[in-house]
Formats: C-alpha cells, sequence, structure tokens
C-alpha cells in the first residue's frame, strides 16, 4: 500500500493500535531525547526547535494517493525517525487528513514538549495520543532519556497534566521498563505518583523486546512486568506482542522477504531497509516478530547491530 513512498510505511501491525499506517514526520533522527532504549540508533541531532522538517503537503499528497488505492487501516500513525512534535507543521497535518479520510489519528510522541501551548493545541487535533513516561525523577530520567539540556522531567509530567485538562480525546501512556534501572520500589512509586497527577486512559508497560540503541539493555519477564502492572493500579496493561497472522498475506509475504533476506547473510537495519526498499520501523516489526520466535538473532560488530536467521 504505501510501497514507494517517502513518508508513509505500512500498514503494519502494532501492538498498541491494530493495523497501523505509519507517517514519517521527522527524519532520522531528529529528537529532543537520546533514549539508551530506541530501536533506531542514536540521535543525531538533539533540538528543541520546532520547525517544518516534513512539509504536510508531501505527506497528504501521499495519504490521497494510497487512500485512492483502498487503504484499509485501524489508525494513521504519526511517529518518525524521532519526535513528531518537533515537526511545527503538526496542526496542519491532522487537519489535511481529516479533511480526506475517517480513519483515526493517532499521535506517538515522548511528551516532552506538551509544556508548550503551540504543542498541545495541535496534539489535541488526534484521536488518540501516546505518550511516554520512563521515570519518576530527574536521575533517572537522565540516565534513560538522555534529554535535551533545556528539557527537564518536571515540565514533562505538568505538561502533560495539563493536556488532559484540555483535551478530551484518549491519552494511552506507555511506560518502559528497563531491569535494574527504573524497576525498583522506590522509582515505581514516583512513577505511580506521576500516572496519579496525569490521569492517561490507559497506561500501557513496555520493556525492550526489540533491538536497542544499547547493548546490555535488560529486558523484564512477563511475570516481573506483569507485577509492576498491579502495583501502578487498574489502568495498566502489559502491551501484547504483535502477531502478523492476523494481518493478511501482504504484511507476510513482506516479513518472508525479510527472512530470506537475513538467510542468505547477516544484514543490518540499513541493509533490510534498503535491499527492501522499507521503512526502519516497519523493518524493525518484522525482525521483532521473528526474534521472538526465536529464529532470527543479534549480535554486534564496531557498534553496527547485524540481525542473521537462525538455521
Ligand atoms: S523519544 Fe523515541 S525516537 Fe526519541 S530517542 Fe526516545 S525512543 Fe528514540
Amino acid at each position: 500500500m504505501a510501497e514507494g513512498k517517502k513518508y508513509l510505511y505500512g500498514p503494519v501491525p502494532s501492538r498498541r493500535l491494530g493495523l497501523s499506517l505509519g507517517v514519517d514526520f521527522v527524519p532520522f533522527k531528529i529528537c529532543t531525547l537520546d533514549c539508551i532504549y530506541c530501536q533506531l540508533g542514536r540521535t543525531t541531532q538533539k533540538t528543541t526547535e520546532r520547525a517544518e522538517y516534513v512539509p504536510p503537503e508531501a505527506i497528504l499528497a501521499e495519504l490521497r494517493e494510497a487512500l485512492a488505492q483502498g487503504l484499509k487501516a485501524d489508525f494513521i500513525t504519526i511517529g518518525g525517525s524521532g519526535e513528531p512534535t518537533l515537526n511545527s507543521g503538526l496542526g496542519e497535518l491532522i487537519d489535511g487528513i481529516k479533511k480526506i479520510t475517517d480513519i483515526p489519528v493517532a499521535l506517538l510522541t515522548n511528551g516532552t514538549l506538551f509544556y508548550r501551548p503551540d504543542v498541545r493545541a495541535d496534539c489535541a487535533k488526534a484521536d488518540v495520543v501516546l505518550p511516554s513516561l520512563d521515570a519518576g525523577d530527574k536521575r533517572t530520567f537522565e540516565e534513560i532519556n538522555h534529554p535535551h539540556e533545556d528539557i527537564v522531567i518536571e515540565n514533562l509530567i505538568s505538561g502533560l497534566c495539563v493536556f488532559r485538562n484540555e483535551y478530551a480525546g484518549q491519552i494511552w501512556l506507555e511506560v518502559f521498563f528497563i531491569e535494574g534501572i527504573n524497576t525498583d520500589a522506590g522509582q515505581i512509586a514516583k512513577i505511580k505518583d506521576a500516572i496519579e497527577k496525569i490521569q492517561p486512559d490507559k497506561v500501557q508497560l513496555n520493556t525492550a523486546v526489540r533491538p536497542t540503541t544499547e547493548t546490555g539493555i535488560k529486558r523484564l519477564n512477563p511475570e516481573k512486568l506483569q507485577s509492576i502492572a498491579e502495583q501502578l493500579g487498574g489502568k495498566c496493561e502489559v502491551v501484547a506482542d504483535f502477531s502478523p497472522g492476523r494481518c493478511g498475506k501482504h504484511i507476510e509475504s513482506k516479513a518472508e522477504s525479510v527472512l530470506s533476506m537475513l538467510k542468505r547473510r547477516p544484514c543490518s537495519l540499513n541493509d533490510i531497509c534498503s535491499g527492501l526498499g522499507i521503512h526502519s520501523n516497519e523493518a524493525l516489526k518484522y525482525i521483532n516478530h521473528f526474534q521472538q520466535q526465536g529464529v532470527v538473532n543479534s549480535s554486534e560488530r564496531d557498534g553496527i547491530v547485524f540481525f542473521n536467521a537462525l538455521s
């Protein structure tokens, strides 16, 4: 559906959003953070400056084309190879999408710019907003998220609280847990306190099930994640892993192309994306799926992660 498109990818199966058409709204890798668990690699431009990094009209042109070809998706999901609220055309993009389709719009964001009224006004146009919060205090925030010097966790939390009061749509807050970093009782109590202030509609717990930027990031086992969900309270859920089986033959055949490439030789994420002409976020979905099935593993050489298929 989004073959040959520069800014759209998928639709791909998403653990949180069903069948999701991805919109890449910031180029690699412009972000306010440089999270140790990021799947995309290191942030190359750490900034808080909003600019039109990708023109909304270029995305809308691709979307019109995909709709004319019969696009079916549960969500159009604005994300990117970095932080999408950094794009100053966000409000214009969502307004434009709403004019041409009824497919709901989801926004993936790290939430760090919600202290700004212009960012909140743009985000309020989406149907579902999915921000992140991985720490309950400055020290852990800096350890996990490596923020830009202008970003402080107090503003992240208070910005989301103000947004909650202004916004009638759904807020699904993701908390990413890393074994040994934000899993002690004190940290969980602080995260719980922040959640009670933010009042999201859902809290979705995640851990390092996909390849991460830094090696040595320890995932939690399902039992521990479930136990934290119980400690955090009723709105929490552990986000389930995607299953390609429910998403149709088109996606299965692309996943198979990734696997057959990895059977021939070990490949980096870049090799896969350029070899198959697919977006990195899409390639990561397939790799993640195969890693969970135990048919693909990864190793690092000279700072680059390579994937290979196990015979
Ligand atoms: S906020 Fe998202 S894109 Fe930015 S570094 Fe963290 S995980 Fe990566």
